[in-house]
């Protein structure tokens, strides 16, 4: 057993939501919403 699996590496994908309408997307680095355009927050990185 190891804890390592909460390592976050920017070459897999992750889920990403969007700020404005919500919609989820799985991805690696989303540049936008594609339902709105709005931008995405990774929801595995707390709101500072
Ligand atoms: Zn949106």
């Amino acid at each position: 057993m190891n804890q390592k699996d909460a390592e976050l590496d920017p070459q897999t994908e992750s889920t990403y939501e969007c700020f404005d309408c919500g919609t989820v997307v799985r991805a690696t680095a989303p540049d936008a919403c594609p339902e709105c355009g709005a931008e995405m927050r990774n929801r595995r990185t707390p709101i500072e």
